[in-house]
């Protein structure tokens, strides 16, 4: 058996009393996290040994409970709490590993203290504190209260944790994890195809096909792009900045929807008629820095190849990622020839070979065909079964808890 961890998001409507309850649960996950930091901080600029995680949780939640300055955390689920200590001690963990170099990727940063004034709020119950999906289809958190959802989907196993989710515009979410066997695919096809991320289409497929970025979605991120230049515009503390800014909140958070709803299908069609699919390794953070950084942000290509790789996974197909810096644009896909660099004004070159290219969907045929070599090299399939869910959720993810602050609103833009 192979499984393979989702997650399942669904937007929730509590209550102003729920709302409340919620609120002063953020509030306490919030203090045993920063408590946390703090003393393992203080530990550290006194020469201290690392604090356990043990010993932590002894210190920042049974012991502070019985002090006058603490009791109030006895007031919300003690998962809740529990969690985010083990948050805390996860971005610990990818840190240290980071700096040792066990992590490959992006340097991770040492966690940083928590606020109020953060965009994104977020607590996690397990299943140990007692959540529960009700027949009447509320969700059952302790301590809060029975919460109206609307459920899009069916979830298709019971739940093992549930994160609740404010964000910057004021909604809120339940983010489900639900363990799934990999093995329910999709019935076997036999094209594969290789993926062209572009900048003048969204992408390219090596059969030929061009996918532009919808035009709603353009106009959206217009309308956003004024909003945020009003925004701008707008003295500091005043009353109209205060509206001016969840203004922009909400139409972030509409692109933010409608793209991803978008991506949603698209990714889902190509994994259906595809039994593999490779793309090209974009270092999106690096390519981030240059002036190219404003289309590649929105073209949010991370979150889609992220999308790409966990419906394959789900569905038994094949992903694979190719190298960067494989000369995917110049090399003809008929005869290998590796030809001059291409200013990216050129969409169309013939080969001294004979082959007349489209600039896209040869780098698209290159991707696939350095897919299918990469999968033979190693022999077999490639992926692992566990793959974490969609790419913009991570910020729940034990995995990336100390990344929660950039990863929604900014990234999945
Ligand atoms: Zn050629």
């Amino acid at each position: 058996m192979l499984f393979v961890q989702l997650r399942y998001q669904f937007r929730v409507y509590p209550t102003p009393g729920q709302q409340m309850e919620l609120a002063r649960t953020f509030g306490c996950a919030r203090v045993v996290f920063n408590d946390g930091l703090r003393a393992r901080q203080e530990a550290r600029e006194a020469g201290l040994p690392y604090v356990s995680d043990g010993e932590l949780s002894k210190r920042v939640i049974t012991e502070a409970k019985k002090t006058a300055a603490r009791a109030w955390l006895g007031e919300v689920s003690a998962v809740v709490l529990q969690q985010a200590l083990a948050d805390l001690n996860t971005a610990y963990r990818n840190f240290f590993a980071s700096v040792t170099g066990k992590r490959k990727g992006r340097k991770v940063a040492p966690p940083r203290f928590r606020s109020r004034k953060d965009n994104r709020q977020s607590i996690r119950f397990t299943r140990n504190s007692r959540f529960k999906v009700l027949d009447n289809g509320r969700l059952r958190l302790p301590k809060v209260g029975d919460l109206a959802v609307r459920w899009s989907r069916t979830l298709p196993s019971d739940p093992s944790s549930v994160a609740i989710i404010r964000d910057a515009a004021g909604r809120y979410f339940a983010s489900f994890v639900v363990t799934v066997d990999a093995h329910e695919t999709l019935p076997p096809v036999d094209a594969e195809v290789g993926i062209d991320l572009g900048l003048t289409h969204f992408a390219v497929l090596s059969d030929g096909t061009k996918v532009a970025a919808p035009k709603f979605l353009r106009r959206a991120a217009r309308k956003l792009k004024r909003l945020q230049q009003d925004l701008s515009r707008k003295q500091k503390d005043s009353n109209r900045r205060k509206t001016a800014v969840v203004k922009v909140a909400r139409a972030h958070a509409r692109v933010a929807d409608t793209r991803r709803d978008w991506q949603h299908k698209l990714s889902t069609q190509i994994i259906r008629e595809n039994q593999a699919v490779y793309v090209e390794d974009l270092c999106v953070v690096g390519l981030g820095r240059t002036r190219l950084a404003k289309s590649v942000h929105d073209a949010g290509w991370a979150s889609f190849t992220g999308m790409l790789e966990y419906k394959a996974a789900r569905y038994g197909r094949t992903f694979g990622r190719v190298d960067r810096f494989f000369p995917s644009t110049r090399m003809c896909s008929a005869c290998g020839r590796i030809n001059e660099k291409m200013p990216l004004n050129v969409r169309s070159w013939d080969c001294p070979c004979g082959a007349a290219h489209d600039r896209d969907v040869n780098a698209a045929r290159n991707v696939r065909a350095a897919g299918l070599a990469d999968l033979n090299a190693r022999g077999a399939h490639v992926r692992p079964a566990l793959v974490p869910a969609a790419r913009r959720e991570a910020g729940t993810h034990p995995d990336a808890a100390c990344s929660t602050r950039s990863v929604e609103g900014i990234s999945v833009l």
